[in-house]
């Protein structure tokens, strides 16, 4: 696998799928990019907006993410209201499903960014 190249380049799990992509090992169709790090879009999608927003850090959940570095998960918060801005009038929902049972299945923390048209309120 590649260097990450961003801040956080010592901090990648090296069977993660999320740190691959955020290294650019595993091709995504990209829409943000910085040093810290990375949204693109849902294989997918759930809505006609369906971007994950990720931090090149590698850490699991939501929780532990902001018990680590709360200031990353504010720029994750940053990019997705960008990303919003862009293509969903600014209006989106943000979720982070946190365990198993919730619906995560990739446990590299990442914020599914979700907008573009009138959303139903109930989880697929
Ligand atoms: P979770 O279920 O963990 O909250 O979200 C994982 C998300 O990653 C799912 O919505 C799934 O569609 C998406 N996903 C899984 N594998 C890939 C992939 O290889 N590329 C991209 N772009 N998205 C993926």
């Amino acid at each position: 696998m590649p260097p990450c190249a961003g801040a956080y380049a010592n901090h990648m799990s090296d069977d993660c799928l999320f740190c691959a992509i955020a290294s650019g090992a595993i091709p995504s169709e990209k829409v943000l990019e910085n040093d810290h790090l990375v949204a693109f879009r849902d294989i997918a999608p759930k809505a006609p907006t369906h971007v994950l927003v990720v931090p090149r850090l590698h850490v699991e959940n939501v929780a532990e993410l902001a018990a680590t570095d709360a200031s990353l998960l504010a720029e994750m918060a940053a990019a997705a209201q960008e990303i919003a801005d862009r293509e969903c009038g600014g209006e989106f929902r943000w979720i982070f499903n946190t365990g198993a049972a919730a619906g995560q299945t990739v446990f590299h923390v990442h914020g599914h960014v979700l907008g573009g048209g009138e959303l139903g309120w109930e989880p697929a």
